[in-house]
């Protein structure tokens, strides 16, 4: 039945069925299930409409928010997925997560007192119900053009330009050195965020609109960035940020010390079905092990997540500053939290203690002094403070940095920005070679997928302006 809107006053905010954390911990599926159709509805109709949509201009993707709420308030849900989708390559991703309290929902003005709109689920709503009615097509040009486009990379950055680029008629090449499509989506983000059925739905169609998949090619070992360039009339670089970043202390060189991608990457194979030997004799496997987590973000959560589904016997995070400046999202936290997570605050690892595998970590307390230029509250030693954790596994989640670029691409001269990242114009995202693009966390650093998306999107339109504007000066030279 269709809604009346500006509900907000008399309807409280709700999110889809949020399951038991002590179900949770037994199995990696999400956490979260989808809205019924009416509880949608109802949900979508405490939007007040506003003038100056706040959700939508902190939306990396400027969705058009108020509109597809009303649509879905309305019972029109055909409508309110069209208008989903011509904005986003992947709301289903999105809508699950997408740190929504930073973002969309975060900056609903009805947020004082009420509880903002629930975007994020009624997004994933509207999408889910597309695919269940067939509603959501593989990418089909108009016209086909002759050019072929060769793109490095397929997470979200490379995937959302494929696509685009795809709609627009370009032969689209997708190179990349996993077996699987979808970058930190498939190997990184663990089940109980994003179940991998829903990654390969999306790369599934992809493929049948024409997007030609070379996995298992690593550009730099089974072919030169060079090479392609000369293969392709443009090419896009989104080959993502995979350098862990390290830990200086005494035993980090210790067996059943390991960065997160490993451990994560190990844990997301093996659900998908895959032999993962490092797993199954327990190198990277929490079972019945004390784990201690070091890092405070997003992927640090990850971890900590997984670690409580495999059957860790504890599981302990330290982080340098306090709950309140945790870069993670706090919605995470909170999750974590309830799944049996304990953050120790305040904290920094001084050394790992063990004979060849890991006994112990030596902890040091910290607290927050004076705020640095950015602002924030630097964290200082307390001298004479620090005490010893049991541990049999220690992750290190401290973020990324991007691969050594010389040896990727070695027989070109991308420039790079002072954090190695790739220098891009900011207007047209081509790099200092013409005709060679990029997108997505290799030009931002650790990002979000949504920012991945909104870059690949972007890439394209750059990249078919170049193609045209060249072919357009070859004819007037003609
Ligand atoms: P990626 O997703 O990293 O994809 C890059 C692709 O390039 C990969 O498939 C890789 O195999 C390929 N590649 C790399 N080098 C080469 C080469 N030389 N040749 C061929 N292929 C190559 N963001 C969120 O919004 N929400 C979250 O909850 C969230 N959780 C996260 C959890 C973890 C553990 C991590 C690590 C990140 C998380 N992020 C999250 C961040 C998000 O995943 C990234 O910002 C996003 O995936 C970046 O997209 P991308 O396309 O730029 O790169
Ligand atoms: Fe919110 Fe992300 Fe969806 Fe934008 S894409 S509306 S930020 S959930
Ligand atoms: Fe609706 Fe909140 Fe967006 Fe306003 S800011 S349009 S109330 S979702």
């Amino acid at each position: 039945m269709a809604q009346r809107m500006l509900k907000f006053v008399r309807l409280e905010r709700a999110t889809p069925a949020k399951r038991d954390a002590l179900e949770r911990r037994r199995d990696f599926h999400e956490i979260f299930g989808t809205f019924a159709v009416e509880r949608a509805a109802e949900q979508a109709s405490r939007c007040s409409q506003c003038g100056i949509p706040f959700c939508q201009i902190h939306c990396p993707l400027h969705n058009n928010i108020p509109d597809w709420l009303m649509l879905t308030a309305a019972g029109r849900l055909r409508e309110a997925y069209e208008m989903a989708a011509a904005t986003n390559n992947m709301p289903e991703v999105c809508g699950r997560i997408c740190p929504q309290d930073r973002l969309c929902e975060g900056n609903c003005v009805i947020e004082k007192g009420f509880g903002t709109v629930t975007i994020g689920a009624v997004e994933n709503y509207i999408v889910e119900t597309a695919f269940a009615n067939g509603w959501v097509q593989a990418p089909k040009p108009v016209h086909e053009r002759p050019e072929s486009i060769g793109i490095v990379g397929a997470g979200p950055a490379g995937l959302a330009a494929a696509e685009q680029l795809r709609l627009l008629g370009y032969q689209v090449h997708v190179y990349d050195c996993y077996d699987r499509t979808g970058g930190l989506l498939i190997y990184g983000i663990p089940n109980f965020k994003l179940e991998k059925s829903v990654v390969l739905r999306r790369a599934a169609l992809l493929g049948a609109g024409g997007i030609a998949f070379h996995q298992g090619c690593a550009v730099g070992r089974d072919v030169s960035l060079g090479a392609l360039r000369k293969r392709h009339a443009a090419l896009l670089v989104a080959t993502g940020v995979y350098r862990a970043r390290g830990l200086m202390v005494p035993g980090v060189g210790l067996d059943n010390v390991v960065p997160a991608m490993t451990y994560l990457t190990a844990s997301n194979r093996k659900g998908l079905g895959d032999a993962v030997p490092a797993f199954d004799d327990g190198r990277l496997n929490a079972a019945a092990k004390h784990v201690v987590v070091v890092g405070g973000g997003d992927t640090a959560m990850d971890c900590v997540r997984t670690a409580v589904r495999q059957g860790a016997k504890s599981v302990k995070c330290l982080y340098r500053r306090d709950r309140a400046n945790m870069p993670g999202s706090m919605r995470e936290v909170q999750h974590a939290e309830e799944e049996g997570v304990e953050f120790v605050w305040l904290t920094v690892p001084e050394a790992i203690l063990g004979e060849g595998t890991v006994r112990a970590v030596r902890v040091q307390r910290m607290r927050l002094g004076t705020p640095d230029a950015s602002g924030r509250q630097t964290p200082q030693l307390v001298p004479g403070a620090g005490f010893t954790l049991d541990a049999d596994l220690v992750i290190l989640a401290l973020g990324f940095d991007p691969e050594d670029m010389a040896a990727t691409f070695a027989d070109t001269s991308l420039a790079l920005t002072d954090w190695g990242t790739l220098k891009v114009d900011r207007r047209t995202l081509m790099t200092s070679e013409p005709g060679i693009f990029a997108a997505g966390d290799i030009v931002r650093g650790a990002s979000l997928v949504v920012w991945a998306i909104r870059d690949g999107r972007d890439a394209a339109a750059a990249m078919h302006a170049y193609i045209t504007s060249k072919a357009a000066a070859g004819k007037r030279a003609a």
